[in-house]
């Protein structure tokens, strides 16, 4: 679609772009073992003199930039690494310093921030309150659970700094999300892990990620995968832990990933919906409801998240921050031609156009799209390559939570636009029990 013929803002084509930027790259204060971003390190080859810190001038570039690529009334700067704590606060005093600079007249700037929050005190929180940030803080649970893999250089679990950092939010009033990593480990203990959530951090809103890493994941770009590694759908070497698994230990099982879901959704839909936040639920009612899913892993596009790295280098995506994905560097390029580029949107509509047949045909293509691509390096068991790793996963919990998606919808007005349950298939059912006694009756 021409960007003239799209939504307007200020009598000109409305322009969004999304990036994360990484401004101290992969550098941490700690040590997580499933950690998917350490190995860039050596990947992007920074021992050979790049600097691991975006500096000013770069700085100064790149929110220039950022704001000039955009047309809409909000302008979302997200802050990611590595640890970007690590900076400093006198480093993000100076972000928002430039982005006033940079302000448009009537024109909102937010800022996103990922941290471990092993470093946030109470100077800091009084910064991201003020200046109204979304802190996504990574917990992985209650503390057995979380230090088994989020330890410090030292190995020592970050648990207790991490709870510290909870009550500082908390006390400062400052937004934040929680961002838990389902591994091999934490999917085994959904209730556990939901309930420390809910009840002693008091998420207002929760986040899970599905770890799920090929052990060739350090050097081999997604879907750059050779087709003779792929294991069809039910093979065990797809079992994390398993003997010849392609997958690393601390992985996620499909099924585990499922009943992880369901066990969180059954315990939500009783007790707390409307009152928890829980994200994939809050987005699966969106895609039952026949509007476009707003997590881009379960949406039918991708692409529209790009990842920065310090040096000004532009990757289509935070997870396909390999040499093959480089789009450009911010130093020769513009933003806004990277993100709207040709290989950028082959990227992005490269999403749908790969899908398996499997996925063409399944119940739930419209709330699963076949998932993230950089986990689609599975086959499925007619051997089609391209199938998602966590695909058994995400139907059974699809097919679960069906009947009580259009339950939802229904009682809070709705329309069910998808699903077993949706106003045609009722419509449909109720037709067909009508019809014996209106054929009777005339
Ligand atoms: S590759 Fe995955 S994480 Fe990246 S934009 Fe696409 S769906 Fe989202
Ligand atoms: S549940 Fe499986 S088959 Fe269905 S769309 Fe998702 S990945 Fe494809």
């Amino acid at each position: 679609m021409l960007l003239s013929q799209g939504p307007q803002f200020k009598g000109k084509a409305s322009k969004r772009l999304h990036v994360m930027a990484k401004p101290i790259g992969a550098a941490c204060n700690i040590d997580c073992t499933y950690c998917y971003y350490l190995s860039k390190q050596d990947l992007l080859e920074y021992k050979k003199g790049c600097s691991p810190k975006m500096d000013d001038d770069m700085l100064e570039a790149y929110v220039r930039q950022y704001i000039e690529a955009q047309n809409t009334p909000e302008i979302i700067f997200s802050w990611q690494g590595g640890e970007p704590t690590m900076l400093g606060l006198e480093y993000f005093e100076r972000i928002v310093e430039l982005q006033k600079k940079y302000q448009p007249e009537g024109i909102q700037i937010s800022n996103d921030l990922q941290t471990n929050g092993t470093l946030l005190n109470d100077k800091w929180c009084a910064f991201l309150a003020k200046n109204n940030f979304l802190v996504g803080l990574s917990i992985d649970g209650p503390e057995m659970l979380h230090n088994a893999y989020r330890t410090n250089r030292a190995g020592k679990g970050t648990f207790k700094q991490v709870m510290e950092a909870v009550e500082l939010l908390h006390k400062h009033q400052v937004k934040f999300a929680t961002l838990t990593c389902v591994n091999n480990l934490t999917s085994q203990n959904p209730l556990e892990m939901y309930r420390f959530l809910r009840d002693e951090v008091r998420s207002p809103q929760m986040q899970f990620i599905p770890i799920v890493e090929q052990k060739t994941f350090r050097t081999t770009a997604p879907q750059k995968w050779q087709p003779e590694e792929q294991p069809k759908q039910g093979d065990k070497r797809l079992i994390p832990g398993n003997a010849n698994s392609v997958v690393e230990p601390w992985c996620v099982s499909d099924q585990a990933w499922g009943n992880f879901l369901i066990a969180i959704f059954d315990e939500w839909v009783r007790n707390d919906l409307g009152k928890v936040f829980v994200q994939y639920f809050e987005a699966s009612l969106e895609a039952w409801m026949g509007r476009r899913n707003p997590l881009c892993t379960l949406s039918d596009l991708c692409g529209k998240g790009l990842a920065m790295e310090p040096n000004g280098d532009v990757f289509t995506c935070d997870h396909y921050v390999y040499p093959e994905y480089k789009i450009g560097n911010i130093h020769h390029q513009k933003l806004d031609d990277m993100a709207y580029g040709p290989k950028q949107q082959e990227f992005g509509f490269g999403k749908s156009r790969t899908l398996t047949s499997q996925c063409q045909g399944c119940d739930y293509k419209f709330a699963c799209h076949g998932e993230c691509p950089k986990n689609r390096f599975i086959k499925t068991r007619n051997g089609e390559e391209g199938l998602n790793y966590l695909c058994a996963g995400w139907h059974k919990f699809f097919s679960h939570v069906d009947k009580s998606m259009a339950y939802i919808l229904r009682k809070t007005g709705h329309p069910v636009a998808h699903g077993k349950y949706s106003d045609a298939e009722m419509r449909k059912h109720y037709q067909a029990q009508m019809a014996p006694s209106y054929q009777t009756k005339f």
